[in-house]
């Protein structure tokens, strides 16, 4: 490369590590900079941050990244980083010349193709008429914090939180854990060819809540549209929290490479429509902005409460520096029955019931439900079908087995009617409130 430079005029001076490239650069104030990106000491990377960062060095010198790296998330770090072009090795002398002579950067970095976020979507006319008689719900991840394979969990299951509902021509999807992968393949081979389109309500964004998306095939395919709704996280927006779990180097591919037609929503209001589906959210007590979603549909009504720790038992812990006010736990109580009737009379809840009432105490405080409020706020809203839910990971099939059992004598000691069942992998509840 040398040779090639100073055969074509340049004069260059040649540096063997990242560091000396630097400091030899910060002496000669040279025109171009060319760099490898994987050097001892002080990496390509390195290398573009340490020149854009040092304001003395004026005018900046173009800066070409080389690499024998083909991987897009290289190219686009090279120029996040500061670079102005990145050439792949082995380099022709012609091609590196022609570089030289271009006015402007960036020339051999090429978007990854995609739909052009602003084209108008596909049409998934067919996909809407496949799809949603009758509504159904479909468990595709039931665990809670972080997904669990094994022996001791193949029963119910070890993805985490994901849930499919079709309704009325809308395909909805509450949460994107890891059960969204398998989601996906299902949805690619049911519907090849097709377009789809899917909507992902989010109740928050911690990681068992989010961490299959970037596994989500149908978001790789330019005829899908995928759309995911949420609210504003605690630090920032629901775009920039989704996107950045797939920041290199996190994940290999960008969100924005994403090719299908993807739309993030922000929501604000806590009622809106996802087509006929009438939606409603509420806020969840756990920590940082985390929701619970009520759909209704035409074949009856679903509550989704993953992520919740009652206010009134919370407030009943002994603390032990501040008494509990009888004001405190009246405001509490307040609270629980908000919760209460934002899930009344539904047909199918599927509630957060991480613990049973022994493990909740040394877990107070933590965001979580314990089984027997789960029942009591079930019995009392008169609830249909609970199904327990975010499975803690240290629960093996057995224990979730014998709080299901558990459940339902609470159910039949306080004389309520609501039918409960452990949430499964695979099972599905078909929604028929018209026809029962
Ligand atoms: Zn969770
Ligand atoms: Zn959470």
């Amino acid at each position: 490369m040398c040779r090639t430079l100073q055969d074509a005029g340049w004069s260059v001076v040649e540096a063997d590590a990242g560091d000396t490239g630097v400091e030899l650069a910060l002496e000669h104030r040279p025109e171009v900079i060319v760099t490898d990106l994987l050097m001892p000491r002080f990496n390509g990377y390195q290398v573009c941050r340490a020149i854009r960062s040092n304001q003395t060095f004026l005018p900046q010198p173009r800066i070409i990244v080389v690499s024998s790296s083909n991987y897009a998330a290289d190219r686009t770090n090279s120029i996040e980083a500061g670079a102005d072009d990145f050439l792949l090795k082995p380099i022709k002398p012609a091609e590196l010349l022609h570089v030289l002579e271009l006015e402007g950067g960036t020339t051999f970095i090429r978007r990854t193709p995609g739909v052009s976020k602003g084209a108008s979507p596909p049409d998934t006319t067919f996909f809407r008429r496949a799809i949603g008689t009758p509504p159904m719900v479909r468990f595709w991840g039931v665990r809670g914090s972080i997904a669990t394979p094994g022996d001791s969990t193949l029963k119910y299951g070890g993805n985490t939180t994901c849930i499919e509902v079709r309704a009325d021509g809308e395909l909805i999807v509450l949460d994107a854990g890891t059960g969204i992968r398998n989601l996906g393949r299902k949805l690619a081979a049911e519907f090849s060819g097709q377009p789809i389109e899917v909507s992902i309500l989010i109740s928050h964004t911690h990681w068992d809540h989010i961490q299959g998306f970037p596994f989500f095939i149908p978001a790789y395919s330019p005829q899908n549209q995928v759309r995911i709704k949420g609210y504003e996280g605690a630090r920032v927006g629901l775009q920039s929290v989704l996107s950045s779990q797939m920041e290199s180097p996190f994940f290999p591919v960008s969100m924005q490479q994403m090719p299908g037609y993807l739309q993030i929503e922000e929501l604000k209001d806590m009622e809106f429509n996802i087509g006929k589906v009438k939606v409603r959210a509420a806020f969840m007590n756990h920590p940082g902005i985390c929701v619970g979603y009520r759909l209704e549909t035409s074949g009856g009504s679903i509550a989704f409460l993953p992520d919740n720790e009652p206010h009134s038992r919370l407030r009943m812990a002994p603390v032990s520096d501040s008494a509990q006010s009888y004001e405190v736990l009246a405001f509490a109580q307040k609270q629980d029955e908000k919760l209460i009737e934002f899930i009344r009379d539904c047909d199918v809840v599927i509630m957060d019931s991480q613990y049973d009432a022994a493990e909740y105490r040394s877990h107070i405080g933590w965001g979580h439900t314990c089984v027997d409020d789960a029942v009591a706020l079930a019995v009392i809203a008169k609830v249909k079908k609970l199904f327990l839910f975010h499975h803690d990971p240290d629960h093996d099939d057995a224990k979730v087995e014998s709080m299901a059992e558990w459940a339902r004598e609470l159910v039949a000691i306080h004389g309520g009617n609501v039918e409960v069942e452990a949430a499964r992998e695979g099972v599905e509840v078909v929604l028929n409130r018209a026809t029962a």
